[in-house]
């Protein structure tokens, strides 16, 4: 039997083989970077050289960079700086930002997953000031990448804050955080090719911030604990690799082709937000009258690893909020699957894709009509 092929970038990249390498060699130094002898300044060369590395990512300084166990901590405490002050968030924001500030107020999105600039103006000029404002820069199920420049101007006239989730984007676009005037960015290692477990709070210096962690004085106070070194290394090496934005450019004629394979086998398939701003990767496709968990599990059994909507604890099944934020009819939401290419993607991948989505689709549309035509 071939090996399954691997299509859920979006919910974790494989390991690459620099990051990987990267590990193995910062897994043999013995010193906590704490320490001051040579063991300990050998770890601490290893962080501070990554914390270059992260930086230069989004164009933001190594000083802003806060090492943290993935991007969910980042958000976490990137808003934990801004209770009990007004909050403005996307509606399409990831769990870790819409949980963290269940009290702030969610902006809507167009139909095409774009967040609604009029509302954020209207948000911002009510008479409460906001104090901060959470806009991811692409979303996770979509790959519609949101107008942060547009955002970040409104913020900056209104005097809040911005926080962008970059963990989709970081990459994928290009992004200049000191350019745009966003206070603060949260990545993840593992979206990038590098190990779960580790990301980052980008902040910038001077900007508003309480620790969530509190103990030790390791990153400046920011956050407590002794620093995960062979993962923070491990991330520098991926994120060494996303710098230079040379994936999506492979990607893009990827993910077009598939599109376009999947649309011509089976027309009844639509792929959502076809024509807005996407990062190259992200296909969402919905069947529409097949159930996306049903789709997954005869993808999974035909030999490719898809995700039902935000499947990033997987085995959770509901109609997506973010489906559902862009008016996606609910036939068309309860269908939807996303499929996300990376490094290790190549054409053979995606055309075997198209042909299993098309054997799936006979199987499972035929299956569908047959009952309608029971129940009529
Ligand atoms: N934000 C977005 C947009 C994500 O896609 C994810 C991962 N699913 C996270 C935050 C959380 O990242 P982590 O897995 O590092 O906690």
């Amino acid at each position: 039997m071939q090996a399954p092929t691997y299509l859920d970038y979006n919910a974790g990249a494989p390991l690459k083989p620099a990051a990987r390498a990267a590990m193995v060699e910062a897994l043999a130094i013995a010193g906590n970077p704490s320490s001051v002898h040579a063991f300990g300044r050998a770890a601490r060369r290893i962080i501070e050289a990554a914390r270059g590395d992260v930086a230069r990512l989004l164009n933001a300084p190594p000083s802003a960079v806060i090492f943290t166990s993935g991007a969910t901590e980042a958000n976490n405490a990137a808003l934990n700086a801004a209770a009990p002050g007004r909050v403005l968030v996307s509606a399409i924001e990831h769990p870790s930002i819409l949980a963290a500030v269940p009290q702030a107020q969610r902006l809507p999105v167009l139909p095409c997953g774009v967040v609604d600039l009029a509302a954020l103006e209207d948000a911002l000029a009510g008479p409460e000031p906001a104090e901060l404002v959470a806009v991811m820069a692409v979303n996770n199920e979509t790959g519609v990448i949101q107008p942060i420049e547009a955002v970040a101007a409104l913020a900056r006239r209104f005097g809040a804050r911005l926080h962008v989730d970059a963990v989709q984007a970081a990459g994928r676009i290009a992004i200049d955080m000191q350019c745009l005037g966003v206070a603060s960015m949260s990545l993840s290692a593992h979206k990038l090719g590098g190990p779960q477990g580790v990301g980052a709070l980008v902040i910038l210096d001077g900007t508003r911030f309480r620790p969530l962690i509190k103990g030790g004085g390791q990153e400046r106070s920011r956050r407590a604990g002794t620093e995960n070194v062979a993962a923070i290394a491990g991330f520098a090496a991926a994120a060494r690799e996303a710098t230079g934005l040379e994936e999506p450019a492979l990607l893009a004629p990827l993910r077009d082709h598939l599109e376009s394979l999947v649309t011509a086998l089976v027309p009844e398939t639509v792929v959502i937000a076809a024509a807005s701003p996407r990062v190259a990767n992200t296909a969402c496709l919905s069947l529409p009258g097949v159930r996306a968990e049903t789709l997954v599990i005869a993808l999974d059994l035909e030999g490719y690893a898809v995700s039902a909507g935000a499947a990033c604890s997987s085995g959770k099944v509901k109609v997506s909020d973010v489906l559902q934020a862009m008016a996606v009819e609910p036939e068309v939401a309860a269908g939807t699957v996303r499929v996300s290419l990376g490094w290790a993607t190549d054409g053979a991948a995606v055309e075997g894709f198209a042909n299993a989505w098309a054997r799936v689709a006979e199987r499972l549309l035929a299956r569908g009509s047959r009952a309608r035509m029971v129940r009529a």
